[in-house]
């Protein structure tokens, strides 16, 4: 049997299987558009499935479609030792992020197979539904779902804008599994993404050993005025909802930078009626505030609700400002931690210690498994984006350093 230090994952294969995937959802300036519980998200794990068959694997599907591609070990008593992260994109996504992270799993399968390597746990790869929270909000739900955050009902009965929910569309293309969610136990989880930021490549460090991810809390913000016409109501007697909005977008990027290193975001804008010569009545916009300390996100939450009850009464507009999710700053395990410190160190790459600026379905499982994470660079730090792009070799620097950091908990 080969020495675990001897053992390196193919290059070629990890990136062809990533621009084979690619292809499904291929979108013209190069990026992907596979949305959760699409049909071509049903292609693409239709296409990770028969890869992992291919290579040894059986399948498990649990209800809220979660798969689970599992190499026996020795000792299949032990729980596994599992990694693994997301296939479904932004409508205007890359090719990584988080695809990545669920082919470098299969690499590490391969490589072990390749190798004849007989680890003593376990070993599997998990692709998590719905992550991004485009097509279906909360973000990471089914993650969510398994590590107890929602219920099962919750997460299933999660619509997309046309009314449709997780439930109905994971049955329709097939992927509502016979397995309960959660409830199991790992020895250890391990995520490998694209940083989707700019650090790593500022500083020509190949790998960052992710500490944890910054707190996350979105809201959803209804204001309501009154419609009426764009040309004969004199500025004084306008309750311009649109206005209100716009003032408390400025507030919410002041909140920001008021509590560095926050980042705060207004990213979706529903206008109503939104036609150009009415007074617009009714606007309903997202806010997202995140921050490496929970205690400094809880000082920006209380400045945005301050923010709209000032800004909407000065204007005599009605609102609603609604928290539909939070999560937590995470901090993850210590010995998985220093499991990617070391593989990265002994791999001989340029490392550093980053905190996620975005969330990840390895926050939701660190709550019932020991988790850590590996991070690789990107192209201008660009993510949620067609654009987005990482280098051949950082890829498998970061594959190298998952399978060296899974065998030190699976050999
Ligand atoms: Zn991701």
């Amino acid at each position: 049997m080969a020495e675990v230090r001897n053992i390196r994952v193919n290059q070629d294969r990890l990136w062809d299987s990533l621009m084979e995937m690619a292809k499904i959802g291929a979108t013209p300036k190069g990026g992907c558009a596979r949305l959760a519980l699409t049909d071509l998200d049903k292609q693409g794990r239709d296409l990770f499935v028969q890869w992992c068959k291919d290579a040894g694997c059986t399948i498990s599907i649990d209800r809220m479609g979660n798969i689970f591609a599992r190499r026996p070990g020795k000792n299949n008593d032990l729980p596994p030792v599992v990694t693994g992260s997301h296939l479904d994109t932004q409508p205007t996504g890359g090719k990584f992020d988080g695809v990545y992270g669920v082919l470098a799993g299969l690499e590490v399968i391969r490589t072990l197979n390749d190798h004849k390597f007989e680890t003593e746990a376990p070993v599997e790869v998990s692709v998590w539904t719905n992550e991004e929270g485009s097509r279906f909000a909360p973000a990471m739900v089914a993650s969510g779902v398994f590590a107890g955050v929602f219920t099962e009902d919750y997460g299933l009965s999660r619509a997309d804008m046309d009314g449709k929910t997780i439930g109905e569309e994971l049955k329709r293309i097939g992927y509502f599994g016979d397995q309960p969610v959660g409830g199991r136990k790992f020895k250890a989880f391990f995520e490998a993404h694209i940083e989707q930021g700019p650090i790593l490549e500022a500083e020509a460090k190949t790998i960052g050993v992710v500490q944890g991810i910054q707190g996350i809390r979105w809201f959803e913000v209804t204001i309501t005025g009154a419609e009426s016409h764009a040309g004969t109501t004199p500025m004084n007697r306008r309750k311009d909802a649109m206005l209100g909005c716009a003032r408390i977008v400025e507030r919410v990027h002041q909140i920001a930078l008021d509590h560095a290193p926050a980042v705060t975001t207004v990213g979706l804008v529903k206008v109503m009626p939104n036609s150009r010569n009415t007074i617009p009545g009714n606007v309903f916009f997202s806010v997202d505030l995140r921050h490496p300390f929970d205690d400094q996100l809880a000082v920006m939450t209380e400045e945005l609700h301050a923010a709209c009850a000032e800004i909407c009464g000065a204007l005599g507009l009605q609102y609603e400002c609604k928290e539909i999710w939070h999560s937590p700053a995470t901090h993850y395990d210590k010995d998985c931690v220093a499991a990617v410190r070391k593989a990265a160190e002994e791999s001989g790459y340029a490392w550093r210690d980053i905190t996620s600026g975005a969330g990840h379905d390895a926050g939701y499982i660190s709550r019932v498994a020991p988790t850590g994470m590996v991070f690789v660079p990107c192209a201008d730090g660009i993510s949620h984006n067609e654009v987005e792009d990482a280098k051949p070799a950082d890829l498998a620097a970061g594959c190298n350093v998952l399978l060296r950091a899974m065998l030190e908990h699976a050999a």
